[in-house]
Formats: structure tokens, sequence, C-alpha cells
């Protein structure tokens, strides 16, 4: 394995003005990264990963590449890119094993986050590095939002997660699970409590209907509540898949390996205007997953989804045991809804600043639930930005 990625790492051609480093969103210096792990510093090449992106470990393994790093790769151009992406994963991997974070601790500064997804995560390292005292709330029981509970378990071994979390506890953070604020705690709870800016960053957990007769019925389920569980559900042999972005292909592929025999996406236009990565869907077909296109739902049955087929102008029957709704979500309001002064857009996405801060002095926003769904290094992106106006602001309290 470390073999294979020197032999990767020598390919880079070390541009003077590397274009991968642009096509990152976080700007990740790989030209120097990979310059470090060739000349065996592969802890201080960690150690800068980790700094500029406290979740490189995760990115490394869920960013769509090629549209990043490697789709601006210039060895790319006349073949393969460097595979950037697993170099990072052995650095960072190697680097989150070994490092040992000491933090020191003001007790004046306390900053809560709510939600440990790719935003709350990034703030809170950011800001636990510069001295804070922070706490994370998290409604679920474990750490990680949809890294967690939505990317399977083939794409992101949990492990990863769970190896985060001892360091983020290791630097000092304090995480409450099982805490869903907004409901017996509020934000005005918290600030009562003596914390001197609140984070939220609980991302968009509402799934979308399709607004069709029979989304009700009891074999029909919404992709972002299967995945979050697959194994207790029974969908039978025969599962449709409404919707084709990557929620659906990740829904699609999950079912497939927990033993659907027949898994099918439907899609109301052609295969051009699929919105999920172009290798998703390659993945998803692969893994035996079928894409019945040009197929518009009108009313799900008990036998399955009736269905208008736009090619041939006929109403059709598509024969299913269970259905799966993937077609995107919204921000859910338990916080908005408690709590006076966080004005959101027609979506329900909380308005911010550039920089964070939403309409309620000290209460500060990013990820998804300002953004809608993104991916994983715009949240991280994002909070960058976020964590340097709560220390700005927290710094101007005195
Ligand atoms: C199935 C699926 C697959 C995806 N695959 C990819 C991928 O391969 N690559 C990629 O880059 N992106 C992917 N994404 C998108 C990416 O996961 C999100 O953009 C990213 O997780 C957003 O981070 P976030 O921190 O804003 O929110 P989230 O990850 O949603 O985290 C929000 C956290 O807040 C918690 N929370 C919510 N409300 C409260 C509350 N009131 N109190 C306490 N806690 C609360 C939630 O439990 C959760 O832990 C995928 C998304 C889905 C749904």
């Amino acid at each position: 394995m470390q073999k294979h990625l020197v032999e990767e790492a020598n390919r880079c051609l070390q541009c003077k003005k590397p274009r991968c480093q642009s096509g990152c969103p976080v700007d990740t210096p790989i030209n120097e990264v990979i310059n470090m792990f060739l000349k065996g510093n592969i802890q201080e090449a960690g150690e800068l990963l980790f700094a500029n992106n406290p979740l490189s470990v995760i990115c490394s393994l869920v960013c769509p590449h090629e549209k990043q790093c490697e789709g601006s790769c210039v060895v790319g151009k006349k073949g393969t890119p460097v595979n950037f992406g697993s170099i990072e994963h052995h650095i960072s991997n190697y680097y989150l094993d070994t490092m040992k974070p000491k933090f020191t601790k003001s007790p004046d500064k306390k900053v809560a986050i709510i939600g440990s997804g790719p935003a709350g995560i990034t703030i809170a390292v950011i800001l636990a590095s510069r001295g804070y005292d922070i706490t994370i709330f998290e409604a679920h029981e474990r750490i990680g939002g949809i890294l967690r509970y939505g990317i399977p378990e083939f794409r992101l071994p949990k492990d990863l997660l769970d190896k985060l979390k001892d360091k983020l506890l290791e630097m000092g953070i304090k995480i409450r699970l099982n805490t869903l604020i907004g409901h017996v705690l509020t934000v005005d709870d918290l600030f009562r409590d003596g914390y001197k800016a609140v984070f939220v960053g609980t991302g968009v957990w509402r799934p979308k209907a399709l607004g069709i007769k029979g989304e009700s019925l009891g074999h029909v389920h919404f992709a972002i509540n299967y995945l979050k569980n697959p194994s207790v559900y029974q969908l039978g042999d025969r599962l449709c898949v409404i919707g084709a972005g990557n929620v659906a292909m990740d829904a699609a592929r999950t079912a497939a390996r927990n033993g659907v025999k027949e898994v099918s996406i439907m899609y109301r236009k052609g295969r051009d205007a699929i919105s999920a990565d172009k290798h998703e869907v390659e993945l998803a077909e692969a893994d035996g997953v079928k894409l019945e296109l040009n197929k518009s739902p009108l009313e799900i049955v008990d036998e399955g989804v009736l269905y208008h087929d736009n090619i041939e102008s006929v109403d059709r029957l598509f024969k299913a045991d269970s259905v799966i709704i993937a077609v995107s979500q919204g921000p859910r309001d338990y916080i908005v809804s408690n709590t006076k002064g966080i004005d959101v857009d027609e979506r329900g996405l909380i308005n911010t600043t550039e920089s964070g801060l939403t309409t309620r002095e000290g209460v500060f926003a990013s990820g998804d639930v300002v953004t809608g769904a993104k991916t994983v290094v715009e949240a991280v992106r994002l909070s960058k930005i976020v964590a340097d106006a709560i220390d700005e602001y927290v710094q101007s309290l005195g």
C-alpha cells in the first residue's frame, strides 16, 4: 500500500502554480504535503493537513475529487491525475492515530456548538486550539452528523469518527450527546449559563416529500431516515428508489448490499440530467442498481409506483415491495421556532452575513443549515471563516 502511494506521490509534477490546490475549496497545500511525505516527514504533513482542514481524513474519502483537486491536476490532462485522495487519507489517518493535542482552555471563553457534523467539528477544533472552552451539543447518540448517519459504511468507515471523537475529548472539548437544543434546553438557556457565543450547525434533516398520494403507506420510507439504520428495515425483494441525487445512489447501493434482489432508481428525466456525481451513478450500476429513466411517479400504491412514461406518454405500474423517496432535504426548525430573532429564508435556511453571524447577536451558523445540502468540504470551508468571526466577536466582548 505504502509503496503504491510513494509511486503515486512521485507522479506529482510539483507545478509552480498548483492547480490542484486552487481546485480544492479549502486550498489544501497539496505540493507541500506531497513533498513532506516523500521526504519522510509524514507527521509534519499530517499536522499541516489537519491545521488546514480538521476533517482531512474524511474529505480524503468522500470529496468529489474529480471536480476538485484531481479534476484540476495537470497530469490528468493527458492521463490519470495524481490520486491525492489516497495519499491524503494515508497521511491524515496516520496523524489521527499519533497526534497528541495539547490545548489549554480559558473558562471565561465558553462557546456552545449545536451539532457535531462537519461544520460543528471544524468550529470546535479551531476554537479549542485558540483556548476556547467548547461544549458540543448533539441530538444523536454519536457524533458526525451525516458522516455517521447518512454516508454508508462502505464509503466511510465509522471507526474514523470514533477516533476523531477521542481526539476532540483529548483537546478538552466537552460533548453532550442525546441533547436536542430547542426542546428542553434552548439557545437562551445557553446564554444564561455563560456561553459567550452560540454556533448553530444543525444541517438539513427534514426529508422533502413528493406531494403525491400514497406517501404515508407502510412500505414507503424516506432515504435520509432509511440510511440512519438500514439494518432495521425489511424492504422485500423489489425496491424502487425515487430520485437520482447522491442520496438516492447511497440508499439504492445500501439496499442492494443489504440483500434486496432488485433495486431500481426511478427518475423523471434522462441520464444527462441526473444530479448525482457521475462516478456515484457508475458505482450504483456496478452494484446492480437499474436506472428507470424518464418516468414520473404519479401515485404510490400497495403494489408499487404508478408512473407516467414521459417517452411513450402512457401511465403504468412499476411493481415494488417497498419504495424509498430521495428527493432532497430541508432544515428542521427546533431552534429557530424556539428562539427569538434568528431569521430564516423561505426554505427555512438560516440567514447569515458572509462571516456567519445570524440576525441574533452572538449566534452564528454555517454548514448545510445555511447553504442548503452541499458537501463536507464546503461545510469546512465556510466554518473556517465563521470560526474566525466567532473568535473576533468574543474578543470584542472584552
Ligand atoms: C446520504 C448523504 C450522502 C452524502 N455524501 C456526501 C459525500 O460523499 N461527500 C460530501 O462531501 N458530502 C456528502 N453529503 C453531504 C454532506 O454530508 C453534508 O453537506 C455535511 O454533512 C453538512 O455538514 P453539517 O455539519 O452542516 O450538517 P450535518 O452533517 O447534517 O450535521 C448536523 C448535526 O447537527 C445535529 N443536530 C441537528 N439539530 C440539532 C439540535 N437541535 N440540537 C442538537 N443537535 C442537532 C444533527 O444530529 C447532526 O449531527 C451527503 C449527504 C447525504 C444526506
